[in-house]
């Protein structure tokens, strides 16, 4: 494969949202029990309206997320199989909140500053970015399913919520393979 442009998602795959939004409402986490469902706070006792998850994301909250455990070391596998023609975005969906725009620019600032002008927040439709020479890496199965189907090429990190769960304690072993094989 020539030149690549590769889309790389920012939550669950380098910034811990998960990990961070458990801790905003005082709830239990760890990687390891880490939640199967994407609105796993729908499952909450007691219950927390989503209305009340978007209010808690503000600028503080994603400027101040941690990283994901194995989020640098993502980072740097990737960067090792670039080469130089090849380019590398920060693709990321906002939530509702308008202040996760400016937290996530914050966030990048802080942590990656090299790629704040590669940083792209948008809510649209990632496959809108889709090509031959396109690859998404995220870890919802979803977004990788619609990018292949427009046309781009997926890698899905495997985490404990999505269909790769089995393999979420060898994240960086199938990354490895997976960047191979582009
Ligand atoms: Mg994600």
């Amino acid at each position: 494969m020539g030149h690549m442009k590769i889309f790389l998602d920012l939550d669950g795959v380098l910034v811990d949202f998960v990990g961070g939004i458990h801790r905003a409402f005082g709830k239990e986490y760890s990687y390891n029990s880490a939640p199967i469902k994407w609105n796993f706070f729908e499952h909450w006792s007691p219950k927390v309206h989503s209305c009340d998850i978007n209010r808690a994301c503000t600028v503080d909250f994603w400027a101040n997320l941690d990283w994901m455990c194995d989020g640098r070391e993502i980072l740097r596998k990737i960067d090792e199989e670039l080469d130089v023609s090849d380019d590398l975005f920060l693709l990321t969906c906002p939530m509702h909140n308008p202040q996760s725009w400016t937290g996530k620019r914050l966030w990048v600032e802080r942590h990656i500053p090299h790629l704040v002008d590669r940083l792209i927040v948008t809510p649209a439709f990632k496959g809108i970015f889709a090509s031959d020479n396109a690859v998404l890496i995220d870890d919802k199965d979803e977004n990788i399913a619609k990018f292949v189907e427009a046309g781009g090429r997926g890698i899905l990190v495997p985490r404990p919520w999505n269909e790769l769960r089995g393999w979420a304690g060898r994240t960086l072993e199938v990354m490895r393979n997976s960047l191979g094989e582009l």
